[in-house]
């Protein structure tokens, strides 16, 4: 497995995923100079005006979305219109579709066989724990893609720099992925536990053998981007997309 760490790079207002750039994809993340992408802050309106801009100037036909319910289900693309369905990551082997998960502190993880289907996948502390990223290259798996050909990258999310949990929390984490959580659940500097979201996605990557893991490593709360929080901002916090899509 080659791990590739803190490559991202910001250009027009994207942090861009240098691996499956390499590809002839689209793939990165929307940075704060492009406006708000989802959630409940910013005017519905707004927020359409802004991913319908961004799929022009990208040359998509569309940004495909989901109503994100931090589960570990996944659509097809193809099949999403305007009424959302309830999931948290999609596949597509369709040219031309921008696949857009939102996410201000949770993980925006992007998938793609090279010479076949790509993904997209929300991953908080609920999806991490309950291994969406697994769930996502399984059905790539189903759908056409080789597994020994995937190219993986978990974006900016909070990192283990910042994401503190409460007990509760971290129990259920420790329940759900088992012996897997031992690394990547740990005491923070005040004792309580810190969730390490970028390994446990990089790890399930790696169990299920995708042999090219990207990490962005940018924390949304400390990483000094132009980047959308929940956290840490005492002004209207907007959301940022996780986007992959194989231009026409
Ligand atoms: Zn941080």
């Amino acid at each position: 497995m080659t791990l590739l760490e803190s490559t991202w790079t910001l250009r027009d207002g994207i942090l861009h995923s240098p691996a499956l750039g390499a590809l002839g994809l689209v793939a990165g993340f929307t940075t704060r100079t492009l406006g708000s992408m989802a959630g409940g802050v910013f005017p519905l309106a707004e927020q359409d005006r802004n991913r319908i801009a961004l799929a022009e100037r990208l040359g998509f036909e569309r940004v495909v979305r989901l109503r994100q319910v931090h589960g570990d289900s996944v659509v097809h693309a193809d099949d999403v219109g305007t009424a959302w369905p309830e999931a948290d990551a999609m596949w597509t082997a369709t040219p031309g579709l921008l696949l857009g998960v939102a996410a201000a502190d949770c993980v925006p993880i992007l998938i793609a066989d090279p010479a076949g289907p790509i993904g997209a996948a929300h991953a908080g502390w609920q999806g991490t724990s309950k291994r969406i990223a697994v769930r996502l290259v399984e059905t790539l798996v189903r759908n056409g893609a080789d597994v020994t050909r995937l190219v993986a990258a978990i974006g900016p999310s909070i990192g283990p720099c910042c994401y503190v949990i409460d007990e509760l929390r971290a129990a259920t984490i420790r329940d759900r992925l088992g012996a897997d959580s031992a690394d990547l659940l740990f005491a923070g500097p005040d004792g309580r536990p810190v969730f390490d979201l970028w390994s446990a996605n990089a790890q399930q990557l790696e169990q299920v053998g995708v042999p090219t893991i990207e990490r962005c490593d940018v924390c949304t709360q400390s990483g000094g981007a132009d980047i959308w929080s929940h956290r840490g901002e005492a002004g209207r916090n907007g959301t940022g997309l996780g986007i992959i899509g194989r231009p026409r």
